[in-house]
């Protein structure tokens, strides 16, 4: 799971699109001192002119590192370090005899080509990898979910979901304004992100609800894990407008996957389960109906 903030990524891309045109810059450049036999300059002859140049600044950047898992992004570096070195190369023949030696132009435009093919490839891992993720709470998005719910339709029983939907949450709005309600949601989706385990997994489901998926099999587990949810989050005191605090409340419906045997049928009973602890009050965790069992809430803790 990327922990990476969408606009980090988007700055990230941009960042990548400059640093990107000061490589043609720079190959004009290049292809100036081969023609029209300008003195090479120092920067492209050094070693480590890589390092030198925008493109490998950008690649020094804590974002790239933070990036570092896409699986294009070493091979772009490489790629990048490769193409200096192969510049330096030419231009050192060039001076040398000079005329423009052909296997060694050639190298080097190969690299050329291969490095912006990476780039490309990067940029398209980059996009793959925010257009799962929610822009406001940074957590899945329901694109996400619905991929995850179909990669698993046929998966064996043996998960248990939840769906948390935060209690009167229009009255947020109505009262203090819309800016304050997407802060009310970024801070209950980092509240959530905290209290689950690494292995759970969270999506927006819709606008103030949520989707946890508890990779576990003990349904009784894992309501009590919504409880403790529910309870933190009932406690959290939430700064709107850089200084006024406010609380909120949400209810959960719990459905385990063992009793249907497949992901949508178990939201549908989560989301009738919730229907009921708003109906019984709100700021509760109800239990799905099973055909095997009756159903339950827990009362909120006192
Ligand atoms: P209940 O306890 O029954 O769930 O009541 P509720 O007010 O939470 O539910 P309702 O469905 O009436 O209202 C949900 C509100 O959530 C309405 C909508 O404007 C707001 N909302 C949905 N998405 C966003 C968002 O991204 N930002 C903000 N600020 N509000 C949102
Ligand atoms: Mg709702
Ligand atoms: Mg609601």
């Amino acid at each position: 799971m990327i922990k990476i903030a969408v606009d980090e990524v988007l700055r990230w891309l941009a960042s990548l699109d400059v640093a990107s045109q000061t490589h043609v810059e720079w190959l004009k450049h290049v292809h100036h001192m081969l023609l029209f036999h300008r003195a090479p300059d120092a920067k492209s002859m050094v070693d480590d002119s890589h390092c030198h140049c925008v493109f490998g600044r950008w690649y020094l950047s804590p974002t790239s590192r933070e990036l570092g898992h896409l699986p294009g992004l070493i091979e772009m570096e490489v790629a990048h370090r490769e193409m200096h070195a192969s510049a330096s190369v030419l231009l050192a023949a060039t001076l040398e005899t000079g005329a423009v030696p052909e296997p060694e132009y050639d190298a080097f435009m190969n690299r050329v080509i291969r490095l912006s093919a990476l780039i490309r490839l990067v940029q398209s891992e980059a996009w793959a990898l925010i257009s799962t993720k929610d822009p406001l709470t940074g957590l899945f998005n329901r694109r996400a979910m619905d991929s995850f719910i179909a990669e698993r339709r046929d998966a064996p029983a043996g998960s248990v979901v939840a769906i948390c939907d935060i209690d009167h949450f229009k009255r947020v709005n109505d009262t203090y304004g819309h800016v304050a309600g997407d802060e009310v949601l970024r801070q209950v989706a980092g509240c959530l992100r905290e209290q689950v385990r690494a292995q759970d997994m969270i999506f927006r489901y819709g606008g103030e609800e949520f989707l946890i998926v508890f990779s576990d099999v003990d349904l009784t587990l894992d309501a009590a894990l919504c409880e403790r949810l529910r309870g933190a989050l009932a406690e959290r005191e939430i700064t709107i407008h850089g200084s006024h605090t406010i609380r909120v409340t949400a209810s959960f419906g719990v459905a385990t996957l063992s009793d249907s045997g497949d992901f949508l049928s178990a939201i549908v009973r989560a989301d009738a389960a919730l229907y009921r602890a708003k109906d019984e009050g709100r700021n509760r965790v109800a239990i799905a109906e099973s055909p095997t069992a009756p159903s339950s809430t827990l009362p909120p803790s006192p």
